[in-house]
């Protein structure tokens, strides 16, 4: 559930916008999140998310969610399908039906006629290699086109025709006639249009020309009627022409662009285009991979959209460099299921552990809450036989200073169960320890033993009642902070791919209490000690061996 508070505060969108509803400039807001649907939604698009929908909510405004489809050779129905999905999962609605860029292909070509029979665009035939050479560089002044002065009548024409399909992909372009001169390379007579002969997703054929991003995007605001546009910073410098545009075309309103920065989290990749590749190379096995820093792949590792809203809160909102650590965004998913995850045991690497003198009648199961202060979580049995697993672990023929687990001749208590002392080490011809038998304090179920402390408690199943369980544990997908950012001996990047880590995923048998037999798909666990999981969203079928995904372990555990 929503709620207020959930959203990052004191920062300066949210302090622009104060002012501008106090002082009435506007009666109320309206934001929009604007994906092109190229790919999957990434972590960094969860925090543009929790702004534009959490600005709209805090202040009853409204959010659009508008698809920037104007590249047609890269996007997909796929994509759109699951940015939709992504969006509602996260907790979030748009105001009405989805929006599309291409919903205004009509209307963006009738502001170029505009602008063309004022003498404002162009029909330009430099070639790319030309027009990078005129464009000229930070320093340096561009060039005019030799187009550039052309008629109006005959650039109107010539427009007709690109759109009739006269001409070759990439032949002519239309242009703005701004300001060869001009101090920001944006505004140096930038491209509005391009011949590109390629199939859209929504509009078919129609169209051999599209439009330019930072032209579409202007005036699919306008059109919205959006009040406060917000993107991340590398578009500071296009907010110049984003105004040129709004202030050159009829149209009534101006939404006033914001930026702020991008995040970047470690150990991870925030871009879309890499992403893709590790889909496309086969280095993980879908978008939806829970490795993959995807909405839909932290969804299906079992993170939340409390957790995620909680980390977008956490990381704010500046234009300062925002290089955000795993741990913070562990630490949120963390935090959040702490509450909200009822707990219960299983063992994933089992010691096998006989208890001598189990009793059939006098040794009893407990009944245990499923979460220490959450009643309503209710309760279960923990059943108890001659024969349970603890965790290899847990036990230490040789322990360490300060140890409290179990110990040859020691004691440690079973979570929800008894007190049992370790009488005798069973160990294969190689050494290797494969039992224990261990003798149980009767004495000790719901109460402290007699005359001495027990300080370790350990987690265990009933080996009779246990259900074997499959579980993924996973650990983070890179083994560097940076992983597209480091260089090589001749000082070029090295391949982003080179740093996959080769741990990322270990499948296990383990085994766990048997309520685990009737979980639904995406229900979230504590396994006691072991971390929060949750059942695949697809490849746990009731009736079938339960498959978990480790979502994170209940420590940080990671260690640079
Ligand atoms: P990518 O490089 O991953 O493709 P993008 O910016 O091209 O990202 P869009 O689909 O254009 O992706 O992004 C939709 C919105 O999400 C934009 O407003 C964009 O600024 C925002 N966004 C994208 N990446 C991040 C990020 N890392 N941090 C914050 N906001 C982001
Ligand atoms: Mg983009």
């Amino acid at each position: 559930m929503l709620n207020k508070d959930q959203f990052a505060d004191n920062h300066f969108i949210r302090t622009t916008i104060e002012d501008d509803l106090q002082s009435g400039k506007h009666t109320a807001i309206q934001t929009r999140f604007p994906p092109e649907p190229n790919g999957y939604l990434h972590i960094g698009h969860a925090k543009s998310i929790c702004l534009n929908f959490g600005l709209a909510y805090v202040f009853d405004g409204k959010c659009n969610l508008r698809f920037d489809d104007t590249n047609p050779e890269k996007e997909n129905q796929e994509y759109v399908d699951s940015i939709k999905e992504d969006v509602q999962w996260l907790g979030f609605k748009w105001d009405g039906e989805p929006r599309y860029a291409s919903d205004y292909f009509d209307q963006l070509f009738d502001y170029a006629v505009g602008l063309i029979k004022d003498g404002k665009a162009y029909v330009c035939e430099l070639t790319p290699e030309e027009m990078r050479e005129y464009r000229g560089t930070l320093t340096e002044a561009g060039k005019n086109s030799p187009y550039r002065d052309r008629t109006p009548e005959e650039n109107l024409d010539l427009f007709m025709k690109m759109r009739d399909g006269a001409f070759p992909d990439g032949s002519k372009t239309l242009r703005l006639k701004i300001d060869m001169a001009s101090g920001n390379i944006n505004m140096r007579d930038p491209v509005i249009y391009r011949i590109r002969r390629a199939h859209h997703h929504n509009t078919g054929d129609k169209w051999c020309i599209y439009p330019m991003y930072d032209y579409t995007h202007a005036i699919s605001d306008a059109i919205e009627n959006i009040t406060h546009s917000l993107c991340t910073l590398e578009f500071e410098a296009h907010r110049p022409l984003y105004d040129w545009v709004l202030d050159n075309i009829p149209i009534q309103s101006h939404p006033r662009q914001y930026e702020f920065s991008r995040l970047e989290l470690l150990y991870s990749i925030t871009s879309k285009r890499k992403l893709n590749q590790l889909v496309s190379e086969n280095h993980v096995s879908s978008w939806d991979d829970p490795r993959m820093p995807t909405i839909s792949g932290m969804r299906r590792r079992g993170y939340t959209p409390e957790g995620l809203r909680l980390f977008a809160k956490r990381v704010g909102i500046s234009k300062s460099e925002n290089i955000v650590d795993m741990s913070v965004l562990e630490g949120a998913i963390r935090e959040e299921l702490e509450h909200s995850a009822p707990r219960l045991m299983a063992v994933l690497n089992p010691l096998k552990v006989t208890l001598t003198n189990f009793e059939h009648g006098k040794t009893q199961s407990r009944t245990a809450a499923f979460h220490p202060n959450n009643d309503s979580f209710g309760e279960r049995e923990v059943p108890i036989s001659s024969t349970i697993y603890i965790e290899q672990d847990d036990f230490a023929e040789v322990p360490p200073k300060g140890w409290k687990r179990l110990t040859l001749g020691g004691e440690v208590r079973l979570r929800h169960g008894y007190v049992i002392k370790c009488d005798e080490v069973v160990k294969d011809e190689n050494g290797q320890i494969i039992e224990l038998k261990c003798s149980i304090d009767h004495d000790t179920l719901g109460k402290n033993p007699e005359g001495r402390k027990v300080k370790g408690v350990i987690h265990w199943v009933s080996a009779e009642h246990a259900v074997p369980i499959k579980a993924r544990l996973y650990d983070r997908l890179f083994t560097v902070e940076r992983p597209d950012a480091v260089r090589g001996d001749d000082g070029e990047y090295l391949p982003f791919t080179d740093f996959i880590n080769p741990q990322s995923i270990q499948e296990i048998t383990a085994f766990a209490e048997p309520v685990v037999r009737d979980l639904p798909a995406e229900s979230h666990w504590q396994f006691e000690r072991m971390g929060y999981f949750v059942t695949d969203r697809y490849d746990h079928k009731m009736g079938e061996t339960p498959v978990f995904n480790r979502t994170v372990t209940l420590k940080d555990s990671w260690q640079k």
